[in-house]
């Protein structure tokens, strides 16, 4: 049983080493623990803005420590301040079984090679997963952010017990995973289940990753609120200003208070989302689809119109029979919970990396 008390230091490492620039860290004093842990995984969460590290006991999801920098920093490259991360991280007297990283942008994870992570300096063609083994000695393993947080979410949030599940996150893009006869689904080079970059109209915005009318540059958050800006400027009252840029928290909060253009702005974004589910309901048959990111927190506004369109949009109401329709539980957690469940996954089952 481990009792710890819980403090917080800011830019400072017990033992006085320092985090790279801009850290923050939260750790668990042990000074109360009648027993140690005997092992621990290190799970990264690795994205444009910031990146995360947490030191995690045998058996547990509750990290014992968890530093947080950002990713980017005057004069230092990213993968320095990461392999610098991993090493304020690292305890001193134990045993580290497994490192999971999971990291924006596309990648392989049978290599562990990153082909490119646009948002991150210098992650291109990068041998990512070598670079940290070599330096730490430690088996390591990368995983696809969003892949690896419907892996999170299956382990440890709201789609445990399911064996076959669709799992979706809709902020500023829309990332997704897919489980499937519990398994997580790759591909031949782990590029698949890229759910947001299906074509929803062949004449719509360009979509950030260059292609045309993709679901994520026609619901995700930037996509409503051009979308709401557009109406605007174009005559259609609202309590939204015009003539500015505006974000899609101020228009899911306009929607929340009535405006009746912010209403009809999530319900377009539910619509289309849902009738992109729809069209996955026919390939992947799942019986859960789990729902995260900031845009589902809009809640029934987002969630009806598509959950409205899943079921006119379906061709055969047995896609619908016993499935169920679930927000995430994990939050901004789903991605290091999910490079914690593949650690513990390679360190139990090297072959399988
Ligand atoms: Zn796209």
């Amino acid at each position: 049983m481990i009792i710890a008390a819980f403090r917080r230091v800011v830019n400072q490492m017990p033992g006085g080493s320092s985090l790279p620039g801009g850290g923050e860290s939260i750790h668990y004093d042990r000074a109360l623990c009648y027993t140690l842990p005997v092992s621990y995984h290190i799970a990264i969460d690795l994205g444009g803005t910031q990146m995360r590290a947490g030191l995690f006991p045998a058996g547990s999801t509750h990290p014992e420590r968890l530093e947080r920098i950002p990713t980017h920093s005057p004069g230092e490259m990213p993968l320095t301040r990461l392999l610098d991360l991993i090493a304020a991280i690292m305890p001193g007297e134990a045993q580290v079984q497994a490192i999971g990283v999971a990291s924006a942008g596309q990648l392989d994870p049978f290599t562990g090679t990153i082909f490119n992570a646009l948002n991150v300096q210098g992650f291109t063609n990068l041998p990512l997963r070598q670079i940290i083994e070599d330096r730490f000695r430690i088996p390591a393993v990368i995983g696809n952010d969003a892949n690896l947080a419907a892996l999170g979410e299956w382990k440890y949030g709201a789609g445990q017990g399911f064996h076959n599940l669709i799992y979706m996150t809709i902020s500023t893009g829309i990332g997704a995973g897919v489980i499937m006869d519990d398994h997580l689904l790759l591909g031949q080079r782990g590029l698949a289940t890229e759910l947001g970059h299906v074509t929803v109209d062949p004449n719509g915005p360009i979509c950030p990753c260059g292609q045309y009318g993709h679901l994520e540059a026609m619901a995700a958050g930037p996509a409503i609120s051009r979308w709401t800006a557009a109406q605007i400027e174009a005559g259609e009252t609202s309590s939204l200003p015009a003539g500015q840029p505006l974000t899609a928290k101020a228009v899911a909060e306009a929607a929340l208070a009535g405006d009746a253009l912010a209403i009809r702005a999530l319900e377009r974004a539910g619509r289309l989302i849902g009738h992109a589910l729809a069209d996955y309901l026919h390939i992947f048959n799942p019986a859960a689809i789990v729902l995260g990111g900031g845009v589902t927190r809009s809640g029934k506004l987002i969630l009806d119109p598509l959950r409205q369109a899943l079921h006119e949009f379906t061709l055969s109401k047995d896609y619908l029979e016993g499935l169920s329709l679930l927000t995430a539980a994990l939050g901004d957690e789903a991605g290091l919970t999910g490079a914690l469940a593949l650690a513990r996954q390679i360190a139990s089952e090297p072959a399988a990396r």
